[in-house]
């Protein structure tokens, strides 16, 4: 072969290979690509191979697959760290709100094992659950929760102190469902009134020993001493100071009411002492929970400055009366019930503070499972204004991968839109996205998320969710105690 001809060979070899590495499995065309990491946003072409963004650029990318997205935004699929509702229904709504992770992390699975061999292979999204204390307890004082629920009825279980054998044992506990996948200790205090301080602190030392944090649904609601909200923000926060593990408070709103922005300012300030704290809220006035639960343990109406008409049946619409509400909290059924408890002005100020993430809370029942997502884009960004459309973004994504990367490192490539970052991508018109659920009517989707891509394959096309895929993926917790990293907490706010 003369020297020429070499030449000629390896050129014809050389830029057949790069025509092949320019077809992508999908191309996500001439979007409106928002990063809320590097601050991109301008209109790109996104290439998608092997399940992962592979090239964002201005040039014309060829793929097998081309979604034409002028017009639409394109950002990373929404993380939502405060799921219940892990059924395919929910899973649904979720992935037409944008969601492209959605994990059960305030409470936990009460068994993480059989909620991951549950889930492998048939889920639409991705998922994940933290390791129960609720659960654990309910083990070790022998009330194990009955199938498909997370919460006890209220009884010695959730309201005894525990012996310190007892305490060990739920930390035993603690560590197998850690070993087992969990990404973290999650924790529903209120769940649980008879857990002593120590109790508590106990169960951080165990986070803080596999440098995994704790999510919490904090111990009481509301004004009155002793048992206020801002108690219960500075137990959590001070278990969080003593044992170094790192602290997530759930749906801050609905816990501190009336007093959210002074529970935001502790939050604040425990971040300006260097520790590791974060939080989240949901865009709806009511609650919602199991009406037999500890939570309406005797001296709710003061606590919560609500009354029974304020309890609602989800299925019915029926306000409570007192008798009613006697006869469904003896009962041993979950029945669950919405609580409006809060207000417009109060949510109104807490979505748009800069460290507050949103997490749905979702569970069917409560239109906060379909409609979170597309409502703070439309109410907040769209009506309001109080948000930019990145802010919004950045508290859906950006934020809850960060929150993540506590638990495990495959959370960097998540929340991001950038080349490496797994191809979780949710692709809508801003101009009209919107929750359409209600209390009336909570499994009404979202309109206005025009596709939604998991792991590189589509599951919302054109507005409809494809049926049968499911490529939704565990994201598990790093397993063992070995390799801890410290966790400083991270440069600037959120
Ligand atoms: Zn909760």
């Amino acid at each position: 072969m003369t020297m020429r001809r070499v030449i000629f060979c390896f050129l014809a070899v050389f830029f057949a290979s790069i025509a092949a590495a320019q077809q992508y499995d999908l191309v996500i065309a001439g979007g409106r690509v928002l990063d809320p990491e590097g601050g991109l946003d301008a209109v790109r072409n996104v290439g998608i191979r092997d399940g992962r963004i592979v090239r964002v650029s201005a040039e014309a990318l060829s793929g097998k697959r081309i979604i034409h997205a002028a017009g639409l935004v394109v950002a990373p699929g929404f993380i939502d760290l405060h799921q219940h509702g892990q059924d395919m229904a929910s899973q649904r709504v979720k992935a037409l709100d944008g969601v492209t992770t959605a994990l059960e992390l305030e409470i936990g699975a009460p068994d993480v094992a059989a909620f991951l061999r549950a889930k492998e292979g048939r889920s639409l999204i991705n998922y994940g659950s933290s390791a129960s204390h609720v659960a654990a307890r309910a083990l070790v004082f022998g009330a194990p929760l009955p199938a498909g629920t997370i919460l006890p009825k209220s009884g010695p279980a959730t309201d005894q102190p525990a012996t310190p054998e007892q305490i060990e044992a739920m930390q035993k506990r603690l560590g197998s469902e850690l070993d087992a996948g969990a990404l973290a200790v999650g924790m529903g205090i209120q769940y649980t009134p008879g857990a002593t301080r120590l109790e508590v602190i106990d169960m951080f030392r165990v986070a803080a020993g596999r440098g995994v944090p704790v999510y919490t649904h904090m111990r009481s609601a509301g004004r009155m001493e002793p048992g206020s909200a801002i108690e219960a923000v500075s137990e959590v926060i001070g278990a969080a100071a003593i044992t170094g593990a790192s602290l997530h408070i759930v749906h801050i709103n609905s816990t501190c009411l009336r007093d959210s922005t002074e529970c935001l300012a502790m939050v604040e300030g425990a971040r300006a002492r260097g520790l590791d704290v974060t939080t989240e809220a949901y865009p709806y006035i009511a609650g919602m929970t199991q009406i037999n639960s500890a939570l309406f343990n005797p001296g709710w109406r003061e606590k919560l400055g609500i009354d029974y008409g304020d309890l609602v049946l989800p299925d019915t619409g029926e306000h409570l009366t007192r008798q009613r509400f006697e006869e469904l909290h003896d009962a041993s059924g979950s029945q669950m019930v919405l609580v409006f408890a809060n207000t417009q002005e109060i949510v109104d100020q807490v979505i748009p503070h800069a460290l507050v993430m949103i997490a749905s809370d979702g569970i069917e029942g409560h239109p906060r499972n379909a409609g979170t997502f597309s409502r703070v884009l439309a109410q907040y960004v769209r009506e309001k204004k109080t948000l930019t459309l990145l802010e919004a973004v950045r508290k859906m994504t950006l934020m809850p991968a960060q929150v993540l990367e506590r638990s495990t490192p495959d959370a960097r490539r998540k929340g991001r839109l950038q080349e490496g970052a797994d191809a979780d991508v949710v692709i809508f018109d801003a101009a009209t996205i919107a929750d359409r659920a209600t209390f009336q009517k909570p499994m009404e989707p979202s309109v206005g998320v025009r596709f939604l891509v998991v792991g590189g394959t589509v599951v919302v096309d054109e507005g409809k969710v494809v049926e049968g895929v499911f490529p939704g993926r565990a994201l598990l917790g790093r397993r063992s105690a070995v390799d801890v990293p410290a966790h400083n907490v991270p440069a600037g706010t959120f």
